[in-house]
């Protein structure tokens, strides 16, 4: 996989993207990041990429000129166009999991009060939030997209189950883990993670992250039920027509 990042500040991705389990990947060849400059892509003596708005308001706009011109530049056939946007579709698992089936990424990240709407029409091809709140730049949103991809990227994750085992997949919370010691400060470890006992293990497991996520994201469990009845009426339905 290939991911191209655009930004005003390729130096805020050196420290993250030079540690832990993104490095490995990079030496191991599994992801190739190239941070990309817009400000190369300015025209004149000081290499201007911001303008005010027009119509008035606060803070500058990235202009389109040097931003399509880094873009095309970095685009390759393949190449999809994502814009870190407060205004995108939410990231989550399910959309991080898609985009790392794409074979070149180009995360675009705004800085100041956004980038030139022109921009967005011509060569984005999915504008993507982190949530709802606004940050100074795409820089971290840029981050955050990239370790959620990379994780389902095949080999990336020491153990091939990892990921599918976490938090979302099943559409609830992963539930608690424990390690040693057994006791610790007056809590011990629930007996029956020291059953040896696989069934009633996951069971307790699924049940543990099944409440909180009732307790926690009422949102998410009410989805996790219409999927789970969705998929019973389908069972009905097949098995009525054998
Ligand atoms: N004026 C814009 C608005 O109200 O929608 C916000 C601009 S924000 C200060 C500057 C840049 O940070 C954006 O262009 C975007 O790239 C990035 N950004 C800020 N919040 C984000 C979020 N929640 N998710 C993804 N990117 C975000």
């Amino acid at each position: 996989m290939q991911i191209d990042i655009l930004s005003l500040f390729p130096g805020c991705f050196q420290g993250p993207f030079d540690e832990s389990m993104i490095k490995r990947a990079k030496k191991e060849g599994l992801v190739r990041i190239n941070l990309c400059d817009i400000r190369q892509f300015a025209k004149g003596k000081h290499r201007k990429v911001d303008e005010r708005p027009f119509g008035g308001g606060p803070g500058m706009v990235l202009m389109a000129p040097p931003v399509c011109a880094a873009i095309r530049n970095c685009k390759k056939k393949s190449g999809y166009v994502v814009y870190l946007s407060p205004q995108g579709r939410l990231l989550d698992s399910r959309l991080a999991r898609k985009l790392s089936r794409k074979k070149h990424l180009l995360l675009l990240c705004g800085h100041y009060e956004g980038i030139d709407e022109r921009i967005i029409k011509k060569e984005v091809d999915l504008e993507v939030s982190i949530g709802d709140y606004v940050l100074t730049s795409g820089c971290l949103p840029a981050m955050v997209l990239v370790d959620a991809v990379l994780r389902f990227l095949p080999g990336f994750l020491g153990h091939p189950e990892a990921a599918s085992s976490d938090s979302f997949e099943k559409g609830l919370f992963k539930g608690p883990q424990y390690t040693r010691p057994l006791e610790f400060e007056g809590e011990k470890v629930p007996e029956v993670l020291l059953s040896g006992h696989h069934e009633k293990i996951a069971r307790w497991r699924f049940e543990e992250g099944r409440k909180k996520t009732k307790k926690i994201r009422l949102d998410l469990y009410q989805n996790y039920l219409e999927q789970v009845k969705k998929k019973e009426k389908d069972c009905e339905s097949t098995n009525s027509r054998v």
